[in-house]
Formats: C-alpha cells, structure tokens, sequence
C-alpha cells in the first residue's frame, strides 16, 4: 500500500494567460465584441472567450482582427443559476433543469463552469446542494471580478472545499465577467498549454493544466513522491489546503513544498492539496488541487 499525489501540472514552462468569461453589447455588457477583443489584446492577453447571456458570438467573425486565441463561449444565462459553456459551437437552451443544459452542453463537444456562486445579497446564486447533485462540470469559478463592485462574495473557494471534500474531482476558474471596461483584467486563468491553438489550450483547461490568479504568478508546481512544491515570482505568502478547507501549512516566501504526513490513513484523509499564493495588495494565485489516491 502506497499513497500517491497526482498533480495535472506537467514540467513544460510555457504558460498562456486569458480570460473565459465577458459581455458585449449582444448581450448587456457595454462594448462590441470589436473594443472587448482590442482591449484584451492590449492588456497582452494570450486568449480569450466571449460569453454574452444566452446569445453566441462565433469566434471565426473576430479571429481575423486579434493575435489572440479565440474561443466560443455562451453564459447559459435564464431560468437558473448561471453556467459557463466553454467551447460553444451554437447556444444551448437554457432550460431550467440545469443537468439538461450541462449534458448538452457536453453532447456538443464543449464543457461547463458553475459561475459566480457566492453572487447576490444571499451569498447564494448557485445553491450548493444544487452544485452537489449536478454532474459533468469541469469547474467553478472561484473568483469571479465583476462581484467586486456587485452584491455577494467574488470569491467561492469555500464552495470548492466543499466540493473537493466530498471527493469530487472538480477545477477552480477565475474569470473577469467584465461588462465594462472597469471589470477587465482583474482575474485570469494561466494555462500550461502545449500551443497557442485553441485545441491545445482547451485541453490543457479541461485538463487542469492551469492556475487561477488575481495578479500573482505562478511559475511551477511540481509533485514529487509526496511532496508538492511551488514556485512563484511574486508571492510572499503559501499556504497549502486540505479537505474542506483545512490549511496545513503557511510558509511566508515565494517559492514552498508540502509533504503529506508518513502515516497512510492521515495522508489519505487530506483527500487533495492545492496551494494559495498571496502577493502584495491582495493579490492570489490558486493552483488545482492535487489528488490523493
Ligand atoms: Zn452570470
Ligand atoms: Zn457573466
């Protein structure tokens, strides 16, 4: 009997930053599709989805005019909680039942996000029994910018804990779900991805080849035996997080390691490790959790 640690990371160190998650004047944000892309080029941005409310905005109209990667998005938007469809092809009807959304959103080759679920004045946009009981998701978004100047939390990692804790297998997005040019650039996902291609990043996402940031950057995360290290350029602080939010280690320098404890049982009742990179002004990298089996 052995314990084993499985990170999705991979040693390759080219990493690709974007943004899966903003409105444009076809849906409610305040800019065309043509000014969100340019402002998001200008800020560097390696890719990006449009995602307007129940409406698709084919990436193929718009990859002409950006270096950037574009990807197709749609927020499946009425009748429930909000879900992010990745990789949209066309737009899935937003029925009420959102396991009906979710399997199609996965029949037409694409995969979903649970968004923003600590939005609104009940802290509560995306009830969590309903998180626990739907099935086929990728991830929620653990952070999501435009909460910052609307009611509820821009941060869930307490949600995903809780996830993660009853062994679900589930990733943490960060995303602007800018509606103006004031929401953009305040969280992103960096992917390790093989290339710039659409295919590659897609993969690399679904794959949690990724970290979630707010301003802090991640340089490695590498799993040896049991042991997790990562290496940052800029945090002052790691802390590693076990089950249900549990912190088990705070090491005040950019770069920590983590070695799970050498009796089986208190190793395997971790059930994950994922680390959280503080930088200065509140800034945050997390990193997916690495698996314990
Ligand atoms: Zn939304
Ligand atoms: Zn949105």
């Amino acid at each position: 009997m052995s314990v084993t640690l499985t990170s999705p990371y991979l040693d390759s160190p080219s990493w690709l930053r974007g943004n899966l998650h903003a409105h444009t004047t076809v849906s409610d944000g305040a800019c065309s599709p043509e000014e969100v892309i340019a402002d998001y080029e200008r800020r560097g941005y390696d890719f990006l989805a449009i995602s307007d409310h129940d409406k698709f905005v084919p990436p193929a109209d718009y990859q002409g005019q950006t270096k950037m990667t574009l990807i197709g998005g749609v927020e499946t938007s009425a009748n429930g909680p909000h879900i992010l469809h990745v990789d949209a092809q066309e737009v899935v009807e937003p029925v009420r039942d959102r396991q009906v959304a979710i399997d199609a959103i996965q029949r037409q080759g694409g995969f979903a996000v649970l968004n923003h679920p600590n939005w609104q004045a009940h802290f509560d946009h995306f009830p969590q029994g309903m998180m626990e009981r739907l099935e086929g998701y990728a991830g929620i978004e653990i952070y999501n910018g435009v909460i910052e100047r609307l009611d509820g939390s821009a941060l869930a990692t307490d949600r995903w804990d809780r996830l993660l804790g009853m062994g679900r297998r589930v990733w943490g997005f960060a995303h602007d779900d800018s509606h103006r040019p004031g929401d953009v650039e305040l969280a992103w996902n960096v992917v390790q991805s093989e290339d710039r291609g659409a295919g590659a990043i897609l993969l690399a996402l679904r794959q949690g080849r990724f970290y979630a940031s707010t301003g802090v950057t991640v340089r490695k995360v590498g799993v040896k035996g049991t042991t997790i290290r990562v290496e940052t350029e800029d945090a002052q602080r790691i802390r590693f997080i076990s089950r249900l939010g549990i912190i088990q280690a705070t090491v005040d320098s950019p770069e920590a390691a983590f070695t799970l404890p050498e009796d089986e049982d208190a190793a395997r009742k971790l059930l994950y490790v994922r680390a959280e990179c503080y930088g200065a002004g509140g800034r945050c990298a997390w990193t997916q959790p690495a698996f314990i089996s």
